[in-house]
């Protein structure tokens, strides 16, 4: 294969496809990646073919072999995370340290999955019938297709992928068209890890294309999603309508609540992190900073000069504390929210303005709003940008309402110094993901993620909770 050019992999082949699509550096536009498949529907019902024929043997694989494989995956990852973060930096634009902690993640999570290969026990229950024996136990679900977006590029395609082979399923993964090679350098280690042919097949192409072609395909037993809601709804239409397994995540609008009684500097180093880290770019990011009447001047006077201090650069220079924006159509949709906020009477207390530290790139100063109120778009419209509004609020009873006032549900957040406001906040959250004294976003991975009401659909990714989407459960009566 020559340098710069890369294939899908389908049936354990890498194999050309007739059309290519450049990747493109967003920290700088001159910086041609490399060149990507743009695969065509004959591409992915090869893909699904050459699954559905491994899944044959490999649903019958041995925890050994899967463990060995996870493994073996799992180490090269973290041997590797240097180079895969630098990858990824480059083509998501998020910064270096980043990049490689994201790296350390999917290698993390290899491992984990590894380990859940072995610990895949069944129950026997006593039957209600005399001389009856019944076993519980999970089986494959089949092929699962996958459909990932654009903000982790290999966290997320490895707490799929991980999962679905580690319970002894086939899968074909199609990652988002703008950031393929780390979802490829994932697949690359896991084939030479001792794959099977067809166990896992990748195929890079447009979600109208690919995307299409694996929902509607009757050989894809499961579909597993993460991207924007309005996807994600149309995927889960046509999947539930031919009986397929869904599992969707979605957007947020994840609320973090300031208490009077916060620590400052907690409250303020969790929403500079929550909101603007990994350019606001994360589905569990705090984009309403919900803040009561009696710490509110301080706290935003204290964000403000906390964000004069941030650094927006090259997401591969040392010292940039925040990396660009992914592509010039999400910078459009980030800039169009600040003219909406501003429309609506939102007051710009800092940022906002496209900056350009010497290179082409999408770069934009993160965003903070005050004076803005819950009736406003940019406090009900997911922006996914590095744009933040504070809302005013009397007490803590305000906050939470105000936290629970959202279409969405995946991540929420407070800042507090009470047990009893924290206690009763983990509870009353209406949110997938609690935090107390800690950003809206970063999270374990051997535990569950996900959301409720319009943020999630289907059962729980990561942790021991993923067996529920990868696996279906038999129960077996034996008369003695
Ligand atoms: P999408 O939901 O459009 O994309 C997510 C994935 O779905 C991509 O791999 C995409 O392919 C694929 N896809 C697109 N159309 C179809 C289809 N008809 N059938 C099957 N698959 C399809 O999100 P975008 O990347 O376009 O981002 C748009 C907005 O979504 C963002 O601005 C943000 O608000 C939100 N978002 C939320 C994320 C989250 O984690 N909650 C993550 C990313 C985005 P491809 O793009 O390669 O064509």
């Amino acid at each position: 294969m020559p340098e710069g050019t890369f294939q899908n992999l389908i049936g354990g082949e890498w194999v050309k496809a007739d059309k290519a699509t450049s990747n493109i550096n967003p920290s700088d536009l001159s910086d041609v990646i490399g060149e990507f498949p743009s695969a065509s529907k004959a591409d992915t019902e090869a893909a699904i073919a050459a699954a559905r024929e491994a899944f044959k043997t490999w649903s019958l694989s041995t925890p050994q072999q899967r463990f060995d494989i996870l493994d073996a995956a799992a180490n090269e990852v973290l041997a590797r995370k240097a180079e895969l973060g630098r990858i990824l930096s480059r083509e998501e634009g998020k910064t270096l340290p980043e990049g490689i902690g994201e790296a350390a993640r999917a290698g993390q999570i290899l491992k984990f999955f590894a380990g859940e290969t072995l610990r895949l026990n069944g129950e026997l229950a006593p039957s209600v019938r005399p001389g009856v024996s019944v076993e519980i136990t999970r089986e494959p679900v089949g092929v699962i297709g996958m459909i990932t977006p654009w903000n982790f590029p290999i966290a997320i395609p490895a707490w799929k992928i991980a999962p679905a082979l580690a319970y002894g399923n086939c899968v074909v993964i199609k990652p988002a068209e703008l950031v393929p090679h780390s979802a490829w350098a994932l697949v690359d280690i896991l084939q030479r890890a001792g794959l099977p042919k067809g166990v896992l097949n990748l195929v890079i192409g447009r979600g109208s294309v690919v995307g299409e072609t694996i929902v509607q395909s009757p050989d894809v037993d499961a579909i597993t999603f993460t991207g924007s809601v309005e996807t994600g709804k149309a995927i889960a239409a046509k999947a539930v309508a031919r009986g397929a397994k869904v599992q969707l995540e979605m957007g947020g609008k994840n609320p973090f609540v300031v208490l009077d009684d916060a620590d400052i500097d907690v409250a303020v180093g969790a929403a500079v992190n929550g909101a603007f880290f990994s350019t606001g770019q994360r589905c569990t990011a705090s984009s309403r900073l919900i803040v009561t009447e009696g710490i509110h001047d301080k706290f935003v006077a204290a964000m403000i000069e906390k964000l004069k201090t941030v650094k927006v650069g090259d997401a591969l220079a040392e010292g940039t504390d925040i990396g660009p924006v992914v592509d010039e159509s999400q910078l459009k949709q980030d800039l169009s929210y600040i003219d909406i906020a501003r429309q609506e009477g939102g007051k710009l207390a800092f940022g906002g303005e496209l900056l350009q530290p010497g290179k082409k790139g999408f770069y934009l100063q993160p965003a903070l709003f005050t004076e803005t109120s819950m009736s406003m778009r940019i406090n009900r419209e997911e922006v996914f940008g590095p744009v933040a509004s504070v809302v005013k609020v009397k007490n803590y009873e305000e906050a939470l309402a105000a936290a629970n006032d959202t279409i969405f549900g995946l991540s929420s957040g407070i800042a507090t110094t009470s047990l009893k406001y924290a206690t009763h906040f983990k509870r009353h959250a209406q949110a997938g993901m609690v935090m107390v004294n800690l950003p809206t976003a970063g999270v374990d991975y051997h535990v569950p993620f996900g959301g409720r009401k319009g943020s999630s659909y289907g059962p729980r990714e990561q942790g021991a909770y993923a067996r529920e989407f990868y696996t279906t459960v038999k129960t077996a009566y034996q008369l003695a």
